[in-house]
């Protein structure tokens, strides 16, 4: 096994393990960086993969209107703390040690836990070239992009286009369905299925009109429809629908409901009734006070939230101030949600429509703008993240 450095570091100082390089831990290492604090923490980071997919700027990439680097966040490269690429497979909370596939226990005094979550797949279907959970994204891309590159190699055109079923008709569902299209054109033949109505969470003129627009673009949609069971053969996918039809397609690709692995609640860590990591207000696990978690994985306990990149970025806010103190009588900041986010959704074609709380913005003289404006925060939070200055306390590579 590739020996783990970070329980060998020094003793002196706070040994800080960050599992997974999601919103947050860019946030709080982007914050960290920028403030300069004290030599009082190593700081390792356990990630697959050296960039996290900022999720707000993947419609834009998918419609083919910005490069991959506009959406990719350098957790891995940028902020010169100990990086360990692997996945973490478990935690042992009494040794104090995160559980890695691939290197020796890791120990750890404090550990935070933004690993994302991923799409609920049905009973018995596993991830595939035809199976694609939207989540982790950078492998969500990579699978797709070989994937199409495949079909159109074999001699895909208009009069033979690649059928894609999109399965989840939430924002995240809609806005990959118009981005592609937007891209592809006649060249794919696409379908949304969604358990319940179409964008149902958002206000009725901001669902109308995405409904709409779905239809105008023709992409087929089907709402109060679940996929029970998908079969796979050599050159097709079959996806089984609650309302007796059989869907054929190329490709399917999956933003369902959010899950989160089993080996969160297997290591005896609180967990909601979904096994996400259940934490108080500061973000700290209700049951173990050494853990901290953070976006989709954390479930803050008698505050339901969403899934959502926002509240994970400002978590990072939060988790910033908390994860670096050793005091136990230390004072930790309380992650205050808001009563309403915006949402800006991209249509795929340089426009953008928004949702605030129960309101919502449609109509055309500013879809335009919308969509400049959803640009320029996402690429302005990109490029925030990126800046490259090592942090300036002990930190080993
Ligand atoms: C198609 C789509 C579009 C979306 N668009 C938006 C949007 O516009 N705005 C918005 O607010 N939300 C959006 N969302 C939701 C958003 O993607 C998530 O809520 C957000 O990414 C959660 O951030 P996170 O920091 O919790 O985790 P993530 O950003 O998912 O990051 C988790 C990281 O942890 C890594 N990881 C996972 N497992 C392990 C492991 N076992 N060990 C180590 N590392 C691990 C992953 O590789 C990843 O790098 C969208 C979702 C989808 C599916």
């Amino acid at each position: 096994m590739p020996h783990s450095t970070a329980s060998q570091l020094s003793n002196s100082c706070l040994n800080l393990v960050l599992i997974g390089g999601g919103h947050s831990h860019a946030v709080a290492l982007a914050k960290w960086r920028r403030k300069s604090p004290q030599p009082i923490a190593t700081i390792t980071l356990i990630t697959p993969t050296l960039q996290t997919i900022y999720s707000g700027a993947v419609p834009g990439y998918l419609a083919g209107l910005c490069d991959r680097r506009a959406c990719e966040l350098n957790v891995g490269t940028a902020f010169g703390v100990n990086v360990i690429l692997d996945d973490v497979v478990g935690l042992d909370l009494l040794k104090q040690q995160v559980i890695c596939q691939n290197h020796d226990p890791i120990d750890f005094d404090i550990a935070s836990l933004n690993i994302g979550s991923t799409p609920k797949l049905p009973p018995g279907t596993i991830a595939s070239h035809r199976v694609i959970p939207m989540k982790p994204m950078g492998q969500m891309l990579d699978r797709l992009e070989q994937r199409l590159a495949d079909c159109f190699e074999t001699g895909f055109e208009e009069a033979n286009p690649v059928s894609i079923a999109i399965v989840g008709g939430g924002l995240g569902g809609v806005e990959v369905a118009l981005s592609l299209k937007a891209r592809w054109g006649a060249a794919l033949d696409l379908t949304l299925i969604s358990r319940g109505a179409i964008a149902a969470e958002q206000p009725k003129p901001l669902q109308q009109f995405l409904i709409a627009e779905l239809q105008r673009r023709s992409i087929a949609i089907h709402p109060h429809t679940t996929v029970k069971t998908t079969i796979e053969t050599a050159d097709h996918l079959s996806l089984q629908l609650s309302s007796g039809n059989t869907h054929r397609c190329e490709i399917s690709l999956w933003a369902t409901e959010a899950t989160a692995p089993d080996w969160l609640q297997a290591s005896g860590l609180a967990t909601d009734d979904r096994g996400f990591a259940m934490v108080d207000a500061t973000l700290r696990s209700v049951s173990h006070s050494t853990i901290f978690a953070s976006g989709d994985i954390a479930a803050i306990q008698n505050t339901p939230l969403p899934k959502s990149g926002v509240l994970a970025v400002r978590q990072g806010h939060t988790l910033s101030q908390n994860l670096l103190h050793k005091a136990p009588t230390h004072r930790l900041s309380r992650f205050q949600p808001r009563s309403a986010y915006l949402s800006l959704v991209s249509l795929g074609d340089g426009r953008a429509v928004a949702s605030y709380g129960r309101s919502a913005w449609v109509s055309a003289p500013f879809q335009f703008l919308l969509g400049r404006w959803k640009r320029s925060i996402d690429q302005t939070f990109v490029d925030r993240i990126n800046f490259e200055t090592p942090l300036h306390f002990n930190l080993r590579v």
